[in-house]
């Protein structure tokens, strides 16, 4: 089967098209014919170096397809199933095996392209809000990285659940598909000359308390402006480094900003049983059958054109979700 292979430790180069051994399945898993991998920005990371891989390395962890092979001892996945999943390894191929536990089925109604883009960012827009802090209805929210693949979802996951979304977004295009996310309003951190001192008072123009909540992907260049965009005893949920890992802080700027928290979750330990797996898949799942959460695939690729894919990724070209069509 063809897959994606990173050799060593790179930029997008070197990721590289080859022929690996059909896998086949062992107890308790099955293969998976792979038809759409998504692209997640953990991907990049795995691949750069700044998160532990063994190279060489086959990226992605995500994706959508038909099963093909059961393994001994799986009852409830057969071959045919349509299914999903977010913690496959090696998802840039064009045959995966997944632990059938981990499968999670698609339902009729949505395509395995949608499926494959609710997986990794999906599930963690939903466990941004529904866990980390649970918005509330009347709450105001800060949302880094508005028109990214999380940044959609999570906009219109807090404002279905009746809060106030400001977003930040870097284009005018991408500003455009914040707001029909439902963004309330959306600042163009990129023309800000000073970003930690003029954001805040941007979300305080519109929050004049400051917001509840700020969920930040983007990490570095952001940190200080959402700790100082929070109003007392808010929550900064800290999810990603998009643009470069938050060095060390004082933990004192929590009791000087008004008793604040912050917080730096993952996905692994919002989705660690099948039954939480399954819950939020399924919420996620029923709000697009209903029309009430819009996919964007903002970027549909060739297996062979991965390494296109992180480059446009990393070079902040992208809107909403990244995938790899590989059987289609
Ligand atoms: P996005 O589609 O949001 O892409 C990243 C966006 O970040 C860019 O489009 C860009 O938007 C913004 N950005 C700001 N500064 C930079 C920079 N220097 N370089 C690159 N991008 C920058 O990606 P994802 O939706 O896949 O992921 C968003 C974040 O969520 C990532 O940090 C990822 O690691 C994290 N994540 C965390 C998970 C968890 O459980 N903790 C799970 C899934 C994702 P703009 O141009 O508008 O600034």
């Amino acid at each position: 089967m063809r897959a994606i292979e990173a050799v060593r430790a790179g930029g997008p180069e070197v990721l590289t098209l080859v022929e690996r051994p059909a896998p086949d399945p062992g107890a308790g898993e099955v293969v998976v014919d792979v038809a759409f991998a998504g692209v997640n920005f953990i991907d990049t990371y795995r691949r750069s170096g700044v998160y532990p891989a063994h190279f060489p390395h086959v990226p992605g962890s995500e994706g959508a397809g038909v099963v093909s092979a059961v393994g001994p001892g799986v009852t409830d996945v057969a071959v045919g199933d349509r299914v999903a999943w977010v913690d496959g390894p090696g998802s840039y191929a064009e045959q995966v095996v997944v632990a059938a536990d981990r499968t999670v089925p698609v339902p009729d109604g949505v395509d395995l392209a949608t499926a494959a883009a609710l997986m990794l960012q999906g599930l963690t827009a939903h466990y941004l809000v529904d866990s980390s802090h649970p918005v509330g209805p009347g709450e105001d929210v800060l949302v880094h990285a508005g028109a990214g693949g999380v940044g959609l979802l999570l906009t219109q996951l807090a404002v279905a659940r009746g809060a106030r979304v400001i977003t930040t977004v870097s284009t005018e295009a991408k500003a455009e598909l914040s707001r029909e996310a439902g963004a309330t309003a959306v600042v163009r951190y990129d023309q800000l000359d000073d970003l930690t001192a003029q954001l805040p008072e941007a979300v305080r123009a519109v929050a004049p308390e400051g917001v509840h909540a700020v969920y930040d992907g983007v990490g570095r260049t952001t940190f200080d402006a959402s700790l100082a965009s929070l109003r007392p005893r808010g929550i900064l949920v800290l999810f990603g480094g998009a643009s470069g890992q938050v060095p060390p802080f004082d933990l004192q700027r929590l009791n000087s900003g008004g008793s604040l928290f912050v917080t730096r979750p993952t996905l692994g330990d919002h989705v660690a049983t099948r039954p939480e797996l399954l819950r939020r898949a399924d919420e996620l799942f029923h709000a697009v059958r209903l029309g009430a959460l819009k996919v964007r695939v903002g970027g549909t690729y060739a297996l062979a054109d991965a390494g296109e894919a992180h480059r446009a990724l990393e070079a902040r070209e992208t809107t909403g979700k990244l995938v790899l069509e590989v059987g289609g």
